[in-house]
C-alpha cells in the first residue's frame, strides 16, 4: 500500500490516504477523495510514500481525474513558494490556482461525474503499418497512382506532414488534411489508416521566419540585445520605455524566437478590457495560437483551457491577467509582464494576496524561463532592482517614427479662480486647448480619476453629507440614476435635495465626477460628440469595446473618462489631454502617492498625440510647484525616482523594506479592540519598533464590520523567512485565545 499527502481547496494544510498502486496515480495529479461524511473534492497529490502516516483512519484515493498530471514540479514549487511567502495555506492557493471545472466538487460520486470535464480532444491520423517506409509508399503509387490519385495524394500528404511535424507514432491532426468523413471512412475500411482522438494540439514547430514581424528601428534593436544580454546571464530584464516607444515590437520579436523553439510564453496584462489592443496586434501575428485568459470566459472555456494547457507539447501563447501565471506551462520560455508597475497584479481582497509581477520574477528561477518586466514608468521596487545590476535594464527614451513626447502646461487652477478665468472646472487654459482641437478636428480625453457625478453631497445650512450605514464613507452622487451610492459595497439611496439632518432643501454637490465633467463638456462644447469611459459606462466587455471602438474611428471628439484611459490606448486622433484635478492625485494619504501620480499622469499624458503632430496635455492644478507636476512636465522619471527614492529610504519604506499588514475585522468594537491590542503587543515583543498601530482602518466600518489595520516594516537585506516564523506564532496564539478567537485576521505581504 501507498500514502499520499493530498491537497485540498480547503484554507488547511495538507491530507493524508491511502493509495491503492493499481491506480497509477503520479505526483502532480488531481484525484478525487472523500472529505467529511458526504463530500466529494478534487484533490493534488503532493507526494507519495510507502511509509504510512500517524493517523488510525485512513481514507482511500477513490480516482484518479486526468491522464496526464495537472501540475508539474515546478509549479508544484511554485505553489509552495506563493503559500509560504504570502502566509497562505496550499489549499487557498489551490481555491485560486485551479480554475472550478478543473477541480470539481460535489455531495455524491454519481454527481461528481456530471461535473467532470475533459481536455478538448480532436481527431488524429496516422497511416497504417504497411505504409512506413518509403518503399512502400512507392509501391503503393505504382500501384494506385491511375485509377485513384486522390487516395494516393492524401496518402503522400500525411506521410509528408507526419514527417514535417516529427510525429514520433505518425499520427497528426486531421485538420491538417483536406479529408471528408467519406473520404476519411473509405481510407479507414481499407485499412489505410488508423484514427485517434488526442488532446488538441497547437501547430508546432514553426520557424521564425513564419512570423511576419516589425522591423526595428535602431535603438529597439539595442534594447533588444540589452535584453537578450541580461536572458543570457541569467538575469530579469526591465524594458523602460516612454510610451509609444514600441516595447510591444521589442515584445513580439522574443515572443516569436521562443514560440519558433516550441517553448510556451505568457503575456501578463494588468486588465483584460484595457489590453485589447494589445492582445488584437498579438493575434494578427501569432494568428491562431494565443489563448486568452481572464474571469469573463465561461466556466467551462476556463476548465477546458486549463486543462489542454496541462496536456499540450509547448509552443503556447497565453495572454492574460494576474492569475494567468497559475496556467500549466509545459516548456516555459519566457514571461513579459506589461505595465509591470500596475497595482492590478496585485490580488489584495482575499488569500494567497500575491503579486503576479513578483510571482513571474520567482518563476524565473523555479521554471528556468526568462522574464521580461516592461512600462513607461517602472516600479520603484523593479527600477531599484535594475540600478543595482540585479536586473538587466533597457531603456527607450524616444517615441518611435516622428513622434514627440507631448508638451505638458500645467494650468493653475487658484490663480484662475483669482482671474475670473475658470468656467466650473476648466481653466480657460484648457477650454482654450479643447477649443484649438475641434477646430482641427482632433480628438480630446479629459481624465478626472472620480467616477459618478459628486463624490459627495453636503447641505448647506447644517453641513450634513450623506454617508454609507455600513462602511462610514461619503455617498457618492450619481444623477443619471438620481441616486446616491457607496463606492465600496454598492449599497444605494434615493438622492434628495431634502437634508435628512435638518429638513432644509439645501443640499449641494460637492466635488466632481466623470459624469458631471461630461455634462459640463456638452454644455460648453455643444456641437462636439462626448462619450464617457468609466466603471459605470463601461461594465461589461461589450459596452467597453464599443465605446472605445466608436472613440477610436473617430465618432466622437471627447472621451471623459476615470483612470481606465491611462491604459495602453493608441488612439491615432488625440493631440490633447486634460487633467482636471491632479491635486486629488497628490495628496492621496498612501506612502506610494508620488510615485503613482507620476505613473497615471505620465501615462494619461501619453495618450496625447501618438502620431503624427506634436500632442498637448494641460494639467489643472493648485500646486504647480509641485516636484511630480514639475517631473511630469519635464518628463523625467530619473528625477522623480531619485527624490521619490531618498524620501522612502529616510522612512523605510519600500523599496527599502517590506511592508506586511494585519487586517482585522469584528462586529463588536471592544472585541476588535482586544484583539488589534493583543496582536501588536506580541508583534512589537518580536519586532520592536517595526510594528505601526493598531489603528482604525480608513474605512473604519466596511459591510457592517468593525476594521483596525497593524503594518510591519521588514526591513530589505533582513530576513523574511525568519519574519514569517515570528508572525505565524503571533497569529498562532490569537488563533487559540479563547476570548478574540472570533475575530477574523487577514494578512498582506508587500501590502500595495
Ligand atoms: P509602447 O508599447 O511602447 O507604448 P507601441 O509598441 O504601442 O509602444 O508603439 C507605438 C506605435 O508605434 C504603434 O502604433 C506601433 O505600431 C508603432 N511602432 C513602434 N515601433 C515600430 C516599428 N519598429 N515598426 C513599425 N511600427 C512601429
Ligand atoms: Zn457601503
Amino acid at each position: 500500500m501507498l500514502y499520499a499527502q493530498v491537497v485540498l481547496p480547503l484554507a488547511q494544510p495538507m491530507y493524508s490516504f491511502s493509495l491503492d498502486e493499481k491506480l497509477a496515480v503520479e505526483v502532480g495529479d488531481a484525484v478525487i477523495v472523500q472529505f467529511g461524511s458526504s463530500r466529494y473534492y478534487t484533490g493534488i497529490v503532493w507526494s507519495i510514500s510507502t511509509e504510512r502516516p500517524d493517523y488510525p483512519r485512513l481514507k482511500p484515493i477513490l480516482k484518479k481525474l486526468y491522464s496526464r498530471p495537472l501540475l508539474t514540479p515546478a509549479t508544484q514549487r511554485l505553489w509552495e513558494w506563493i503559500a509560504d511567502y504570502y502566509l497562505a495555506t496550499l489549499g487557498e492557493v489551490m481555491r485560486l490556482a485551479l480554475p472550478s471545472l478543473a477541480k470539481p466538487s460535489a455531495t455524491s460520486l454519481g454527481e461528481l461525474d456530471e461535473r467532470s470535464i475533459e481536455p478538448p480532444t480532436e481527431e488524429f491520423i496516422a497511416l497504417s503499418n504497411e505504409l512506413q517506409t518509403e518503399e512502400q509508399l512507392l509501391a503503393y503509387r505504382e500501384k494506385h497512382a491511375r485509377r485513384a490519385p486522390r487516395r494516393v495524394e492524401t496518402i503522400e500528404r500525411i506521410a509528408s506532414l507526419a514527417i514535417e511535424r516529427n510525429a514520433e507514432d505518425g499520427f497528426i491532426p486531421r485538420r491538417l488534411v483536406d479529408l471528408d468523413s467519406q473520404h476519411l471512412a473509405a481510407l479507414r475500411t481499407k485499412g489505410l489508416i488508423r484514427n485517434q482522438r488526442r488532446p488538441r494540439e497547437r501547430l508546432t514547430p514553426d520557424t521564425e521566419s513564419n512570423f511576419l514581424l516589425p522591423t526595428l528601428t535602431p535603438h529597439q534593436q539595442q534594447a533588444l540585445e540589452a535584453i537578450r544580454l541580461a536572458h543570457d546571464s541569467g538575469k530579469v530584464a526591465l524594458l523602460h520605455g516612454v510610451t509609444g516607444s514600441g516595447k510591444t515590437e521589442i515584445y513580439i520579436h522574443l515572443i516569436a524566437e521562443q514560440l519558433a523553439a516550441g517553448n510556451d510564453v505568457m503575456v501578463l496584462v494588468p486588465e483584460i478590457v484595457i489590453t485589447s489592443q494589445l492582445i488584437e496586434r498579438l493575434e494578427r501575428i501569432f494568428e491562431g495560437r494565443t489563448t486568452t485568459y481572464h474571469s469573463r470566459l465561461t466556466p467551462l472555456r476556463r476548465g477546458r483551457e486549463f486543462l489542454r494547457l496541462a496536456a499540450s507539447s509547448g509552443g503556447e501563447l497565453i495572454v492574460g491577467v494576474r492569475s494567468t501565471i497559475f496556467l500549466p506551462m509545459q516548456r516555459p520560455g519566457l514571461i513579459i509582464v506589461d505595465e509591470e508597475h500596475d497595482a492590478g497584479y496585485k490580488q489584495s481582497d482575499y488569500q494567497p494576496r500575491y503579486n503576479a509581477r513578483d510571482c513571474a520574477v520567482v518563476m524565473s528561477r523555479i521554471y528556468g524561463a526568462k522574464v521580461l518586466l516592461g512600462s513607461a514608468t517602472p516600479s520603484l521596487e523593479s527600477y531599484t532592482n535594475a540600478l543595482t545590476g540585479k536586473y538587466g535594464y533597457a531603456e527607450l527614451k524616444e517615441r518611435w517614427g516622428n513622434g514627440v513626447l507631448p508638451e505638458v502646461i500645467i494650468s493653475d487652477t487658484l490663480r484662475a479662480l483669482k482671474r475670473g478665468e475658470r468656467r466650473t472646472h476648466f481653466n480657460l487654459d484648457l477650454i482654450k486647448r479643447i477649443n484649438e482641437a475641434l477646430e482641427q478636428n482632433e480628438q480630446v480625453i479629459l481624465f478626472q480619476n472620480r467616477r459618478g457625478y459628486a463624490p459627495y453631497i453636503q447641505c448647506r445650512t447644517c453641513g450634513y453629507s450623506p454617508r454609507c450605514p455600513h462602511c462610514n464613507v461619503t455617498l457618492t452622487q450619481h444623477k443619471s440614476s438620481s441616486r446616491l451610492e457607496c463606492h465600496y459595497c454598492g449599497y444605494t439611496t434615493e438622492s434628495s435635495n431634502v437634508c435628512p439632518n435638518c429638513q432644509t432643501q439645501d443640499m449641494k454637490a460637492m466635488g466632481f465626477g466623470t459624469e458631471k465633467v461630461e455634462e459640463e463638456v456638452s454644455r460648453m462644447f455643444p456641437a462636439a460628440r462626448i462619450t464617457r469611459l468609466d466603471g459605470d459606462t463601461s461594465q461589461s466587455e461589450r459596452s467597453f469595446k464599443r465605446i472605445v471602438t466608436s472613440f477610436e474611428q473617430h465618432e466622437c471628439d471627447i472621451l471623459v473618462g476615470t483612470q481606465i484611459v491611462s491604459k495602453g490606448f493608441d488612439f491615432e486622433g488625440v493631440s490633447t489631454v486634460g487633467i482636471l484635478n491632479a491635486d486629488n492625485l497628490l495628496s492621496a494619504p498612501d506612502f506610494r502617492a508620488t510615485e503613482r501620480s507620476f505613473q497615471l499622469l505620465t501615462q494619461v499624458a501619453g495618450r496625447a498625440g501618438r502620431h503624427n503632430n506634436r500632442g498637448r496635455v494641460v494639467i489643472q492644478t493648485s500646486q504647480p510647484e509641485h516636484p511630480v507636476i514639475r517631473y511630469v512636465a519635464s518628463a523625467d522619471y530619473h528625477g522623480m525616482a531619485r527624490t521619490e527614492l531618498a524620501e522612502r529610504r529616510a522612512f523605510g519604506y519600500p523599496p527599502y523594506s517590506h511592508l506586511i499588514r494585519f487586517m482585522l475585522r469584528h462586529s463588536d468594537y471592544e472585541l476588535l479592540r482586544l484583539a488589534a491590542h493583543t496582536i501588536a503587543r506580541e508583534l512589537r515583543s518580536r519586532f520592536a519598533h517595526r510594528v505601526m498601530g493598531p489603528v482604525s482602518s480608513t474605512l473604519e466600518m466596511l459591510r457592517g464590520e468593525h476594521r483596525a489595520e497593524i503594518l510591519l516594516k521588514i526591513e530589505s537585506g533582513a530576513s523574511m523567512k525568519a519574519a514569517r516564523e515570528k508572525i505565524k506564532e503571533v497569529l498562532h496564539v490569537a488563533r487559540n485565545d479563547k476570548k478574540i478567537k472570533s475575530v477574523t485576521i487577514s494578512t498582506d505581504v508587500d501590502t500595495w
